[in-house]
């Protein structure tokens, strides 16, 4: 029997334990009223930079006013790519 706790309820703990936390992915300031998650998908999770077989799950806050942009998921998911992009 598998005991490990599904990988849904390790996300849910963890955005739970971030609220707050971290900083805003497009505009950096701190507190955030948001904490969401990118799982990427295949050719994005090699593009962060994760193991093989691996799926790197990245967390991210969003700030008030950041959360009113109608773009604001593709403006996430740029800055998460910069993030993980040697320059
Ligand atoms: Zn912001």
């Amino acid at each position: 029997m598998n005991r490990e706790p599904s990988i849904v309820s390790q996300i849910a703990a963890k955005l739970n334990e971030l609220q707050g936390v971290l900083p805003c992915a497009i505009c950096h300031q701190t507190p955030t009223l948001y904490t969401g998650v990118f799982i990427p998908n295949e050719s994005s999770n090699k593009r962060i930079g994760s193991p093989k077989r691996k799926t790197r799950c990245v967390f991210y806050g969003l700030c008030e006013k950041c959360f009113q942009l109608p773009d604001k998921l593709k403006r996430i998911e740029q800055g998460l790519f910069y993030k993980f992009t040697v320059h």
